[in-house]
């Protein structure tokens, strides 16, 4: 189990995992913007703690991803994908007991040339 929780705090949530499987950045037209360093896990793995009224949420082009961040401080803190939205990606900087700095292995996701952009 993890703790996520954005910049004021006002927004927390739990993440059921114990290894980071997967860690990423992603080359696409938002995630180039804000830089962070993400997991994922099933949507059902990532249990809101605290603050949903305190989300913001985005949506951009196809509108099927969800973006959201917190509305006080503007930190990141979640996403559905629109590759998988039963899927949740998040922060890893918002995890307290990790440190981005440290990762490594960490893999460029193409999300510019996403697959479903391709026909
Ligand atoms: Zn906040």
């Amino acid at each position: 189990m993890k703790k996520l929780k954005c910049h004021c705090g006002q927004f927390k949530a739990e993440i059921r995992i114990d290894n980071l499987d997967k860690i990423l950045r992603c080359n696409c037209s938002i995630c180039k913007r804000k830089g962070a360093i993400m997991s994922m896990v099933k949507n059902e793995d990532f249990i809101i703690v605290e603050g949903e009224d305190k989300l913001s949420l985005y949506k951009f082009h196809t509108k099927v991803a969800k973006h959201y961040f917190c509305s006080i401080c503007g930190i990141y803190t979640h996403h559905n994908p629109r590759s998988n939205p039963s899927m949740t990606g998040f922060n890893l900087g918002c995890i307290e007991d990790i440190d981005t700095f440290e990762l490594e292995d960490i893999k460029i996701n193409d999300g510019k040339n996403h697959p479903l952009d391709k026909n």
